[in-house]
């Protein structure tokens, strides 16, 4: 803590309390001790990256219950490697055109209502998105969105992927858009950067059959900032690895773990990749590894305990609603000014803190325990009470 306050204020930049749960734009969460010694450590030795990542992948296939795993630096890059593997396989000339997929299967399928601006990393690999299904129960007109049929019916011998992203009212059913991708041999890449918890869903995507799925580190898992997990199918993640990993190497030195990658299935080295601009530092993989393990190993119950016991504290001392869930918030009515201009407020003030505004034009301020520290409770009340709550 006082090590980080020093080099931050030596840069200028105030430190937050985040009371928003770990978005990118306030920087995730913060590290466990274990986890911030264990990078610390990994920075001070220097390994061959393949077998970092062979490491990771046996790691990542135990709590999966996929094939093999990758660490990538964030659910996005997870997306971008992902999609790059379905479109290129395990050829390296494909590999090396990338993002020009002319002449490849370069569509990708996703259905209307999941797509959101994370797409943008799939679009990257050089795919095209072809939206499926009309999604009229949003619009209160109707009930439906996508259907199967409508994904069958959009798969060509240019469709690469489908992609899913996954999320309570995601429709169809991960379980029906695999049986209609599977029937056209066609891979399936979920998005499921913020789905845990549960630590269930670590494992659910794979076993409703996708082929390859991607969450964030930076979120709960409370790994570093820039960090995720690409699991799934051991040749796409074969795939995904080459195009990630710097192979500026000879044919003859080069004696990557076979339990990763099988040097006996390619016909050369493959270049730097369409994913080396997004490679995962040692550090970033070791830290992700570890915090991994914490998250598993604290159990959803636990970690709901102790995020309510801190929504808790805040409550006794500012009031407010404890919403229950899987992450329990305090929902705060704001009636004395505009529930936006608090919001602003406290992100302007000293301690910045930043607050969910999802609800303010509901007149409410909703904190998020995620990223909130004991030692954060009693700034953040007293800052929530010097501005009228
Ligand atoms: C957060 C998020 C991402 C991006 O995750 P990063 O780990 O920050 O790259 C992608 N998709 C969805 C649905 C997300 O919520």
């Amino acid at each position: 803590m006082t090590v980080c306050m020093g080099i931050y204020e030596e840069l200028g930049v105030r430190t937050l309390i985040n009371a928003k749960g770990p978005s990118t734009r306030v920087s995730g969460g913060y590290l466990a001790p274990e986890v911030l010694a264990a990078m610390a450590e990994a920075g001070g030795a220097c390994v061959d990256m393949a077998e970092l990542q062979a490491a990771a992948s046996g790691a990542i296939a135990a709590v999966t219950g996929a094939e093999a795993g990758i660490v990538t630096t964030g659910a996005a890059a997870g997306l971008l490697l992902g999609t790059a593997a379905c479109v290129a396989g395990l050829d390296p000339l494909r590999m090396s055109r990338l993002p020009d997929t002319r002449g490849m299967k370069n569509e990708v399928v996703m259905v209307r209502s999941q797509r959101n601006f994370y797409d943008h990393a799939v679009r990257t690999a050089g795919v095209r998105i072809r939206e499926v299904g009309l999604p009229d129960r949003f619009a209160g007109a109707g009930v439906r969105d996508a259907e199967a049929w409508e994904i069958a019916g959009a798969i060509s011998e240019k469709t690469a992927a489908v992609v899913f992203v996954a999320g309570a009212g995601a429709r169809p059913a991960l379980a029906d858009v695999v049986r209609v991708a599977h029937a056209a041999n066609v891979p399936v890449l979920v998005d499921a950067a913020a789905q845990l918890p549960p630590a269930e869903n670590l494992r659910a995507f794979v076993s409703a059959g996708a082929d390859l799925v991607a969450f964030s580190g930076g979120k709960a898992i409370g790994g570093p900032q820039g960090s995720g997990i690409l699991a799934g199918r051991r040749e796409l993640i074969m795939s995904a690895v080459l195009q990630t990993l710097d192979l500026d190497i000879e044919w003859e030195q080069w004696r990557p773990p076979v339990t990763l990658i099988d040097k006996a299935m390619l016909t050369g080295v493959p270049q730097h990749g369409i994913g080396r601009a997004c490679k995962a530092g040692k550090e970033t993989i070791v830290g992700l590894l570890v915090a991994l393990r914490r998250f598993v190993g604290e159990g959803d119950e636990n970690r709901r305990l102790r995020w309510h016991w801190l929504v808790q504290r805040l409550s006794e001392r500012v009031g407010g609603e404890i919403v229950g869930g899987r992450v329990p918030k305090l929902v705060l009515p704001v009636t004395h000014c505009g529930a936006m201009e608090l919001c602003v407020a406290l992100q302007e003030g000293e301690p910045a803190v930043q607050v969910d505004p999802s609800r303010a034009e509901h007149g409410e301020i909703v904190i998020n325990p995620m990223c909130l520290r004991e030692a954060d409770i009693e700034p953040l009340a007293a800052r929530l009470k010097e501005l009228g709550l």
